[in-house]
């Protein structure tokens, strides 16, 4: 059994790992455009931001270690295009060269692509993307010279919000844009954003919320301002973080889509082709708290995916148990974790939905070192079924959130919550836990 792989990142390193672990008798071919594999985007900022001390271990994995397991693995060699009906993979190397590859299974792992505005002045130099590791490396360039003063952030989702961070820490005049009227609008409510736009601004970000980027201006063939719909700015390198497309170049006239262009698949990563999987940021995700399948694009899915994928190819069943998109940011030293979805991603989707607030200390009040600690739980009206939770401190709370992942996925209610057993020790919390606090509140 042969298996051709298209994109060897995440997505397809994880199933490529689980077939080479797992099914000694498959062969596994893995092509890749890129000149490298493994890279973790979720470090560009801290590398920026000087918050690591180089960019060298945000690779995890490389091409000789497939080789090493068996694998046939082909850099910066592009699938040009796939014959479907005869199962031929037509691939181009970076010298030009062509080759073609057969397979018996064959899993897209082509990711996503950064959403890129086609706006006056988009052709400018300056302006850059955040998704590759070359381009992690050319914004580092342009942070680095000292006649890049003035930084502007557009999209402040988790990934132009902590570049954002990361441009302040360089010493920049930051600027960051969004059409929303707070950053991480598709992941918190406002009570939960408010106090991130505080910090952000408390830090010198010049938050310009609810306000559209119209143009991008120049002098001399390079990026100088940018025009958003309430002023002109100041710009020596502008940063898109808008968003990101499920790059389905190669089986879009062929396979069925999503609303968004993510290959649709089933709980086995199964395209509308038999033979094709569909895997990471290229592919959609059952969501357990809509009950539907929808589109998220995390490394975490990605390498779940991969795993589902693999073993199915490889001969055992195994159906993903779907996600809730669980998701964290640490900014100048505040933390917000959430899961599932906020009261306003439920309100969108048509969901009648209830929330409990709680906010307390961490630890009891005799504790010397303590923090304040705000959590929601959003929870279905009428089912009274947990559909999400965000929580926010300055502590490290992040594990909390992973019981409300589980409890998203399994359908718990807010009252199985109330008198659950959770332990209590001053060092780490308080004997009236903020999670009971917080579903003993709800209605
Ligand atoms: C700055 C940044 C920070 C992030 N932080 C986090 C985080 O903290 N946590 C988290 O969970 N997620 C994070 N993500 C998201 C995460 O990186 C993606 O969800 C993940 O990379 C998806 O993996 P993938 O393998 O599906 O796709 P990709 O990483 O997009 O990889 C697709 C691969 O396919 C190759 N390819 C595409 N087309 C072809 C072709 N025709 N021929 C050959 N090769 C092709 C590409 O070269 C690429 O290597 C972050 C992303 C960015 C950009």
């Amino acid at each position: 059994m042969k298996t051709v792989i298209v994109g060897a990142n995440h997505a397809g390193i994880a199933a490529a790992n689980t077939l080479l672990d797992n099914y000694k008798d498959q062969q596994v071919v893995m092509i890749d455009s890129n000149t490298n594999l493994s890279y973790l985007g979720c470090g560009t900022a801290l590398w920026v931001g000087r918050q690591i001390d180089s960019y060298e271990n945000l690779f995890y994995t490389n091409k000789e270690a497939f080789e090493a397991k068996g694998a046939r693995i082909s850099l910066e060699t592009s699938v040009t295009s796939i014959d479907f009906a005869n199962h031929v993979v037509h691939c181009q190397k970076a010298d030009g060269t062509c080759f073609d590859e057969t397979y018996d299974k064959l899993v897209l792992a082509t990711g996503s692509l950064p959403i890129s505005p086609k706006l006056p002045g988009c052709d400018l130099e300056g302006i850059s993307f955040l998704k590759l590791f070359q381009q992690g490396q050319e914004v580092d360039r342009w942070m680095s010279r000292d006649d890049v003063r003035s930084v502007a952030v557009i999209g402040a989702g988790y990934i132009g919000v902590e570049i954002a961070e990361a441009a302040k820490r360089r010493g920049k005049e930051v600027r960051l844009f969004d059409i929303a009227p707070t950053s991480l609008a598709s992941y918190y409510d406002p009570s939960f954003t408010a106090v991130m736009d505080k910090n952000l601004a408390d830090h010198g970000i010049e938050c310009h919320f609810g306000e559209r980027v119209v143009a991008y201006h120049g002098e001399n063939g390079r990026v100088s301002a940018i025009e958003a719909e309430k002023g002109t700015y100041p710009a020596d390198l502008v940063i898109n973080a808008i968003g990101f497309i499920p790059n389905n170049e190669l089986g879009r006239d062929h396979l069925e889509l999503f609303s968004n262009g993510a290959y649709h698949v089933d709980r086995r990563q199964r395209t509308s082709d038999p033979d094709v999987y569909a895997i990471g940021d290229c592919a959609t995700v059952w969501s357990n708290a809509l009950n539907a399948e929808t589109y998220i694009a995390l490394a975490t899915n990605a390498v779940r995916s991969g795993i589902v994928a693999g073993h199915n190819i490889g001969g055992t069943r195994l159906d993903s148990i779907g996600v809730q998109g669980s998701n964290g940011i640490s900014i100048f030293g505040y933390n917000m974790v959430s899961t599932g979805l906020s009261v306003a991603a439920a309100t969108r989707a048509g969901l009648d939905v209830c929330h409990a607030d709680y906010e307390d200390l961490q630890r009891p009040g005799f504790m010397r070192e303590n923090a304040s600690v705000k959590i929601r739980i959003v929870y279905e009206r009428e089912s009274r079924r947990v559909v999400g939770a965000q929580m926010a401190s300055t502590e490290d709370i992040s594990m909390g959130i992973h019981m409300f992942s589980l409890a998203i996925e399994e359908g718990v209610t807010i009252d199985k919550l109330k008198l659950l057993d959770i332990f209590f020790l001053p060092h780490f919390n308080q004997p009236y836990n903020y999670i009971t606090m917080c579903a003993l509140g709800a209605e």
